[in-house]
């Protein structure tokens, strides 16, 4: 259980792919599935991240509008570490110069560590198996260690081993918007030693400092050439005794540490007593805890069960370690989006978070509350001078989105924040969190909205923002953005008609008072919510019909997706639809007219490319709600596939961490049927075809909820929960047991 094997994968495309797929990080440090001897190719780039540790550049725009962000961020690629060349008679082995007799490739779940073994053959016909084994610590968030073993089969004699520590450079650039697309350097090289192998350096404008130590486990001749610190020694090599290294590299930074110098000798200390075997025995105790709670079980279906998990295992090493750090769309995988963090943490990532890790799920809205003072700053760049309009795309809090129209004007952000708040608060009771964080985030997010909307005598309209869609920008009354302030905005009073007296404080703090809670009211009571009476839908904002279709049979395949190949303001004109927009707030709010949100799911599906990956989730789990099951087993099934089968062609620039929190989502909400309500917990758990046993804990009120789906349905708590189950309110301390609901699947076929 829990191994993922990928073999003799070696085309260029299936080595990037590949890098993410095996990509290893602990919430801090991340570094991707590159190989330790290189390929010898022009697109070899290694790539290790440190969560938040960025720097800024300058943007250039021909017309540089008013308010337009003027700096960019992107996360920076670290000084690498992760290079070892084996010379044998001068030439590196390597994939470039010799053949590949074989290639596995195991990710170990349970150990949290990845093992890749790779048979050679030289063009002298030597052969040779390289087995490197590594990881990303659990227990030293500083430390990447890589363990490498060199046999012979045939060969006897020196091989030069160098090792490198130097700065990675890309080499092959592309042109694709999901990129970074500037400048490629961002570091100066402030310190190197080759007595005590490590380089320092220093971001050019964030002024941010990370040191780099490299540690071998046996002694190496070390020199400095061209910034690169490179560790040389020969061995001998015969088929009755191969090579065996340790490689350690320790990331100590001032973005962390207080004396990144010092902590870096602290570690180097630790290290040196610590074997690599005894590294993965401490690797492997996190990861069984971490296995005892959140592993889904599905016994009827291994395959899916390990890519569950594998989704679920990458969510969890992306971040929400501090409260100063977020989760960036590739979590520490990749490059893509310059690392940087959206509201797919809030809407995608947190819920599992919140039903299994609360803290994790609290450091991670912490960090929106941190960064409330750019969040401000961008309220009154934008012309609003109440409130705080959260970024759109950042690393440290400012809005970093060069491209308004599919950028700062989605104002639904704020929304999707506070959104979380409340279901965070729904599902753990953390008052506190709320007294001190949370609701003065409500009503500051709120601020904002109230300013930006507009009474025509009838209903209150926000015009000109963009919705979740980004084919479809900058229009007027978009139902999600509306809806999900209705929401926002309710339960701001709710909270504060029932907590007034452990509010008080932070209502002073914030200068609250009634009447502008009245008006937050009256919003909610009176925001336009387009509705088209003869679908029998709910329209996308409020000229969404009037647009042409465009006829996605028409399109062929390598033209996907459309942002790629088509004008921006092409798609803008026609109805379709790079994602869940209108049926993700149907899915969030739990909307339950079954006939208007079956109706809206057919109209919206049809147009709907799922271009982003943030969209199949959506769909699935409402489909699993409107009894699609055929559909919205095959939406589920590609959600979880999504990286590994490289759906959205370009797994290579990171993870889909998003989509990976959809993998889970998709699962509990759209199977297990869950939804978090204030006053119960609510379970549908459905058995299918294709998921017909499953097994799972949940969190909530700080309370376990097992969940066994078998034969029967089991729940099992040990302290009192309250629950609603298929429809029924239960008090339980026990265990409930009941008949499971099986699935028929009818014939939905997707188009
Ligand atoms: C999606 C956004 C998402 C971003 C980062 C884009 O393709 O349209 O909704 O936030 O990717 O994942």
């Amino acid at each position: 259980m829990n191994k993922l094997y990928r073999n003799n994968r070696v085309t260029k495309e299936e080595l990037l792919v590949d890098e993410t797929i095996y990509s290893q990080a602990n919430g801090f440090l991340g570094t991707r599935g590159t190989f330790i001897e290189g390929y010898g190719e022009d697109f070899e780039y290694n790539q290790t991240y440190l969560n938040g540790f960025y720097d800024k550049y300058n943007y250039f725009y021909e017309e540089n509008l008013f308010g337009f962000p003027q700096m960019g961020q992107k996360l920076v690629n670290l000084i690498d570490g992760q290079k070892i060349i084996f010379l044998v008679e001068g030439i590196p082995l390597n994939i470039n110069n010799c053949e590949v007799i074989s290639l596995i490739r195991e990710y170990d779940l349970e150990k949290g560590l990845t093992i890749r073994k790779i048979h050679y053959r030289t063009k002298q016909n030597y052969e040779f198996i390289l087995t490197e084994r590594k990881l990303v610590s659990t227990k030293i968030k500083e430390l990447i260690a890589v363990e490498v073993l060199l046999e012979s089969i045939n060969y006897n004699g020196t091989i030069t081993v160098k090792s490198y520590l130097e700065e990675s450079i890309k080499k092959h650039l592309e042109n694709d918007p999901r990129l970074y697309g500037g400048e490629n350097q961002s570091l100066n090289i402030v310190g190197i030693s080759k007595k005590d192998s490590f380089i320092t350096v220093k971001t050019l404008r964030s002024n941010l400092i990370v040191h780099t130590k490299m540690i071998h486990n046996t002694l190496f001749k070390t020199s400095v050439v061209n910034q690169k610190i490179i560790a040389e020694k020969e061995y001998l090599i015969s088929p009755k005794k191969g090579i065996k290294l340790d490689k350690y590299l320790i990331y100590t930074s001032s973005l962390y540490h207080e004396n990144y110098l010092k902590k870096s000798e602290e570690i180097s200390k630790k290290v040196a007593e610590i074997s690599f075997e005894k590294l993965i025995e401490k690797q492997k105790n996190y990861y069984n805890d971490f296995w005892k709670k959140l592993e889904i079980k599905i016994p009827n279906n291994k395959y899916l069960e390990l890519l569950i998990n594998y989704n679920i295992y990458q969510l969890n090493s992306s971040g929400g370690e501090s409260e100063y750090h977020n989760i960036s769309a590739k979590g520490l995988s990749g490059e893509g989006y310059e690392g940087h963090y959206f509201w797919d943490t809030e809407i995608y990532m947190i819920p599992f978070f919140i039903l299994t890790n609360p803290l994790k799920a609290r450091n991670l809205l912490m960090y929106r509350f941190h960064t409330m003072e750019q969040a401000r700053v961008e309220a009154r760049n934008l012309g609003y001078d109440k409130g705080v309009k959260f970024p759109w795309r950042t690393i440290n809090g400012e809005e970093a989105s060069p491209y308004y129209p599919a950028g700062s004007a989605q104002f639904h952000i704020n929304s999707d924040i506070a959104y979380t708040i409340i279901k965070y608060f729904e599902a753990t009771n953390d008052l506190d969190f709320i007294i001190r964080y949370g609701f003065e985030m409500l009503v500051e997010t709120a601020r904002f909205l109230k300013e930006a909307v507009n009474f025509n005598g009838q209903y209150y309209h926000l015009n000109g923002v963009t919705g979740p869609d980004e084919y479809t920008t900058v229009v007027d009354d978009n139902y999600y953005t509306n809806q999900l302030l209705k929401y926002h905005f309710e339960y701001v009073e709710t909270l504060y008609g029932k907590y007034t007296q452990e509010l008080s404080e932070v209502i002073k703090k914030i200068k609250l008072i009634e009447d502008e809670v009245l008006c937050f009211k009256e919003i909610a009571k009176k925001i336009y919510l387009p509705f088209d009476e003869n679908l029998n839908i709910f329209i996308q904002d409020a000229s969404f019909l009037n647009k042409k279709k465009l006829d996605l049979t028409k399109i062929p395949s390598n033209k996907f997706p459309l942002l790629m190949h088509f004008h921006p303001l092409f798609l803008y004109k026609h109805q379709v639809l790079k994602q869940a927009d209108t049926m993700l707030s149907m899915m969030l709010l739990d909307y339950d007219n079954e006939k208007i949100l079956n109706d809206s799911f057919d109209y919206y599906e049809s147009i709907t490319t799922h271009d982003s990956s943030l969209s199949k989730c959506v769909y699935s789990i409402l489909a699993f709600k409107l009894k699609k099951y055929d559909l919205a087993n095959d939406f589920f099934e590609n959600v979880l596939e999504t990286d590994l089968l490289n759906s959205q062609k370009n797994t290579s620039h990171g993870l889909h961490v998003a989509n990976m929190g959809g993998s889970y989502i998709g699962f509990v909400y759209g199977i297990v049927g869950l939804r978090i309500k204030e006053n119960y917990l609510v379970l549908n758990p459905l058995s299918t075809e294709k998921i017909s046993s499953y097994e799972l804990n949940v969190q909530y009120k700080g309370k376990n909820v097992n969940i066994i789906a078998e034969k029967k349905l089991i729940i099992t708590t040990k302290e009192t929960v309250k629950l609603k189950v298929y429809g029924k309110e239960i008090k339980l301390n026990g265990r409930y047991q009941t008949t499971l609901k099986k699935t028929t699947v009818f014939n939905f076929s997707k188009k």
